[in-house]
């Protein structure tokens, strides 16, 4: 894999959206210079058979279509490109979501079919799977969800729990319970991706080994594997563990790979890496959109929530030696 500044890649970047260039490949992206780590971790020294794809990239704070293009050239990862979509977030109308998709539609008609990018929708309203346009819902590849927003605040806006303070005073196993079947609801709405998962807010993430226990990894993965939801890696975050990933991959579990970025700068992936170096994907373990015959599911989930039965589930896990 070769290795490239970011400076100059930032530069190159900048310049051809300057120049309005659908084609970067022959600036001089080959000299690394400047702090580098980032960039280079990003683009880990994996299998390029393993077709490894960013499904994770958010086109805000500058970021765009043609950028998510030119870094998956770049890096030899692919790109998946998304906004959130919710009543308090940039895209909160069918209107709004269908323009965002026409508009990653239209830049992918100018390109090559291997180099298009994956067109998904990160879904923060618990119900938004009865309020999507079915027809917009037939045109993404893919919808992520996260389970870092749960209930309201007394303005009735949404609880954001990575704004709660790291002394937030609540009965913290009364919250943890509350939160683990907000995880189950979220992983049995039609979403192919569950990002951060196990993710812990400050106040707690101190206790996760202890109310992580093998039993609620083990349903919240086996509920996964049933719905066909990945579970993300994402750039610069601890979650999931390593105890987590082991189980998963052990249970068939698939995984994805995410940035999570806020603008055009590359993330640090060293989680991606560590990830990487320690449980050796393989091509049958990474969640893809598409299947290697050339049938793209697109959409083949019907957009309805399952039910989930923790028991159930606890039984099917101890039949088979799980648990
Ligand atoms: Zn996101």
């Amino acid at each position: 894999m070769r290795r490239f500044g970011i400076a100059s890649f930032v530069v190159a970047l900048a310049l051809c959206m300057a120049l309005r260039v659908g084609y970067c490949q022959d600036a001089n992206l080959t000299e690394p210079q400047g702090d580098s780590e980032a960039f280079a971790n990003y683009a880990p020294k994996v299998d390029p058979s393993l077709d490894l794809r960013d499904y994770h990239i958010h086109l805000r704070g500058g970021m765009t279509a043609a950028m998510a293009h030119e870094r998956a050239k770049i890096t030899g990862v692919k790109s998946g490109v998304l906004e959130n979509n919710g009543r308090e977030w940039p895209i909160h109308t069918n209107e709004l979501l269908d323009q965002f998709v026409a508009g990653v539609e239209e830049y992918n008609a100018s390109l090559p079919e291997e180099e298009r990018l994956k067109i998904g929708v990160q879904v923060n309203d618990r119900d938004w799977y009865k309020v999507i346009d079915p027809a917009i819902y037939a045109r993404l590849d893919y919808v992520l969800g996260d389970t870092m927003i749960m209930g309201k605040k007394e303005d009735g806006s949404d609880q954001r729990l990575w704004l709660l303070p790291k002394d937030y005073d609540v009965d913290q196993d009364a919250w943890f319970q509350r939160y683990y079947q907000h995880c189950l609801t979220v992983v049995s709405e039609p979403i192919d991706i569950l990002a951060n998962v196990t993710w812990l807010p400050d106040f707690i993430a101190a206790r996760y080994d202890e109310l992580w226990t093998r039993e609620r990894m083990a349903v919240l993965i086996q509920a996964a594997i049933d719905g066909g939801v990945a579970l993300e890696i994402q750039a610069e975050s601890n979650f999931p563990k390593p105890e987590f990933v082991e189980l998963a991959l052990e249970m068939g579990a698939k995984f994805s790979f995410g940035s999570n970025n806020f603008d055009p700068k590359l993330k640090n992936t060293d989680s991606w890496k560590r990830n990487f170096e320690r449980f050796h994907f393989t091509r049958e373990q990474l969640w893809r959109d598409y299947r290697y015959d050339g049938t793209a599911p697109k959409r083949v989930k019907p957009a309805e929530k399952r039910e989930i039965d923790y028991n159930a589930i606890v039984k099917r896990l101890q039949e088979k030696g799980i648990l």
